[in-house]
């Protein structure tokens, strides 16, 4: 099956072959043409014999977006705890009565296999319809052995790559450094394509990441790590040191640590939509996107701080609260979303990589500017 689609806009990289982009305004968006067969881009040019032809007038042709940064599986949603934020009930209160991480972990037990499967299902199936082609999981919500093997098992069967982050918060009858000896071995026996941690006051310390470090190259899988999200900790010259695939979070990014940030292989993740919804810091978006930063962004879709799908809306958050162009936005969670995962098969419209495509009702400014609507006409996944 051979499909031509020809758009007034086709949104390519600056050259072939680039495994990310810095300094994403480099981005072509042009007039053109892609035709796909057998699930792979075979040319940038249409082709009027083709099975099925799609013009797609003043509209765009955009990469699948990759959403590398996701907390799927978890079970139920806490709508409860987000109106008491808003109202202004301080999270420590809530976190009291056992509401946060431990409220979804709870959940999480409660639930049968089936049940959070066609939760995640369900979830896989919004994001698909805004774009999304590629998903990343994580566990976390296990807080034992057994509940983080057993989300990393269910992560498996919705997410194309799942994330171990048996570090995110500290179990009941542990203290950080106790578990994170039940880390190093989960790590061990786990088959995981990356290791996360999540740092702060009320999670794990520096060291935790630096030892996540250590464990992530004995396993020859990549590092990444949530940092900075409510407090200056100085976490990412750790994470750097410790060869870190990714930092995520950096609303509260030292003006510091930009500049070494943007000069390593690693990325920097945005996720606008904990950002807005939980009121916090903004991360320094424009000044990582000038000095020349792997700039990245995804959802964070979790039930607690970002009950968050779409990656179009999160595009218009990053536009805004950034100051980035359209163009730089969807680079973020196209191109260098697939670097974070290690994927070099996708991310960018190139002949000989997949045909993961979004069709867009609209040109690619729409996104951001009619905030809040699904642009996409349809979607191509391979
Ligand atoms: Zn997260």
């Amino acid at each position: 099956m051979r499909t031509s689609i020809r758009a007034g806009q086709v949104l390519l990289p600056p050259e072939d072959g680039l495994p990310y982009v810095r300094r994403a305004d480099t981005m072509r968006v042009e007039p053109g043409a892609v035709t796909v067969e057998d699930g792979v881009i075979v040319a940038l040019e249409d082709d009027p014999g083709a099975d099925r032809v799609i013009d797609l007038g003043p509209g765009a042709i955009v990469p699948g977006f990759v959403d590398c940064h996701t907390h799927l599986p978890f079970a139920g949603w806490r709508a409860n705890e987000y109106e008491e934020k808003v109202t202004g009930v301080p999270y420590e209160e809530i976190s009291r009565r056992g509401g946060g991480i431990a409220s979804s972990a709870r959940a999480l037990a409660a639930a049968s296999d089936d049940d959070l499967l066609a939760q995640a299902r369900a979830v896989r199936a919004e994001m698909r319809a805004a774009g999304t082609t590629t998903v990343e999981g994580k566990t976390g919500y296990g807080l034992s052995r057994d509940g983080e093997l057993r989300a990393l098992r269910v992560g498996r069967e919705v997410c194309d790559r799942m994330t171990g982050l048996f570090a995110h918060a500290v179990p009941e009858g542990y203290d950080a450094a106790g578990w994170m000896d039940e880390v190093d071995a989960l790590a061990a026996e786990a088959d995981v394509d990356a290791l996360d941690i999540y740092v702060e006051s009320v999670a794990f310390r520096n060291e935790d990441l630096e030892r996540l470090g250590e464990i992530a190259r004995r396993e020859a899988v990549p590092l990444r790590a949530h940092v900075e999200q409510f407090n200056a900790n100085r976490s990412v010259p750790v994470a750097l040191a410790a060869g870190a695939r990714s930092v995520d979070h950096l609303a509260c990014l030292d003006p510091a640590d930009i500049g070494p940030l943007a000069r390593a292989e690693c990325a920097a993740v945005l996720l606008p939509g904990a950002e807005f919804l939980g009121a916090e810091e903004t991360a320094p978006g424009r000044a990582l996107m000038d000095a020349g930063a792997i700039c990245v962004l995804a959802t964070d879709c979790n039930p607690g701080t970002s009950p968050v799908h779409s990656l179009p809306l999160v595009i218009g958050l990053a536009v805004r609260r950034y100051g980035w162009t359209a163009r730089e936005a969807i680079a973020a969670c196209t191109h260098n979303a697939a670097w974070v995962l290690g994927y070099d098969d996708r991310g960018s419209i190139e002949v000989g990589k997949r045909a993961d495509l979004v069709l867009l009702d609209a040109p690619v400014e729409h996104i951001p500017y009619r905030f809040g609507r699904n642009p996409v006409a349809e979607v191509i996944a391979a």
